[in-house]
């Protein structure tokens, strides 16, 4: 028996990184998992991924900034797999520049996926979650959203955004059993993170008191906490994943 066996949770930005890692502790718990990304081949060794460990996946295909394409996909996953017990808004991106000289098209594109994006994806599912009176939502902030960083205020907006967002859909929907939490990533090794230099990543270092990157796997872990049954008394909070960055 799993944490979550036999539940259906919707994953945003699933084809790589931690939205990847989250589909597949997911699956390990006995979770299906709506796999959704840009275009539905960027999901798919997820949703394999997700098979081989003897669960069911749905690649779905979707620009969470844009409404009608959010529209289209939840009308697709309402049908099939037909319910949803967990929303994970992952997908995010970074268009970092200095304030002087961020474009408006880096913030719209910054605050569009990552801010509107959770929502839109959040909204779609909420008469569903307040249908069947259980509901478990988890959005990935970032600890920039909680301290700021010179060349991202974009990318800071949208995550400070996210974190407002959760907690105030944790208090209207915490009525009906329906919880809202967030998850405060520091420096995890993936993509975004990739492009660092090394004198970039030595300094980054100095600022995380457990002296390494965080992995995919870290965050995972602790959006299963979230979405299992051991957190049901959790809801408007923000947890950081960080080394100990912020404390
Ligand atoms: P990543 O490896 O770049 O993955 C992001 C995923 O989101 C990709 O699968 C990407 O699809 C998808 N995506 C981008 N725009 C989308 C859109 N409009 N609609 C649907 N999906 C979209 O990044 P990551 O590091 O795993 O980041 C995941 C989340 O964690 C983000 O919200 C990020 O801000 C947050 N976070 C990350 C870190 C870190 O250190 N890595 C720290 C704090 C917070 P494509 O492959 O098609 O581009």
């Amino acid at each position: 028996m799993g944490q979550l066996n036999d539940q259906a949770a919707v994953v945003t930005g699933a084809g790589r990184g931690i939205g990847r890692a989250i589909a597949l502790a997911f699956a390990g718990e006995g979770a299906d998992v709506v796999c959704v990304d840009l275009q539905a081949d960027f999901v798919q060794e997820t949703v394999d991924a997700v098979r081989q460990r003897g669960r069911k996946a749905w690649a779905v295909a979707a620009d969470v900034a844009d409404a009608a394409s959010v529209a289209a996909a939840a009308e697709q996953i309402l049908k099939e797999p037909g319910r949803v017990d967990i929303l994970v808004n992952n997908a995010g991106i970074t268009r970092d520049g200095l304030l002087m000289r961020m474009t408006e098209a880096d913030w719209d594109a910054v605050l569009g996926i990552n801010l509107k994006g959770t929502y839109l994806m959040t909204k779609a599912f909420t008469r569903a979650f307040l249908k069947q009176r259980s509901g478990r939502i988890v959005n990935i902030a970032s600890v920039i959203g909680l301290i700021g960083n010179a060349g991202q205020c974009n990318y800071a907006a949208s995550k400070a955004g996210v974190i407002g967002f959760t907690k105030s859909v944790a208090r209207e929907l915490a009525s009906r059993g329906i919880t809202a939490n967030a998850i405060a990533p520091g420096f995890i090794e993936t993509r975004m993170t990739g492009a660092l230099g090394e004198e970039a990543r030595a300094a980054l270092l100095k600022q995380i008191p457990l002296n390494c990157l965080g992995q995919p796997e870290d965050v995972a872990g602790v959006a299963l906490f979230l979405a299992s049954p051991a957190a049901r008394y959790v809801t408007g909070q923000v947890l950081a994943v960080d080394g100990g960055m912020v404390m």
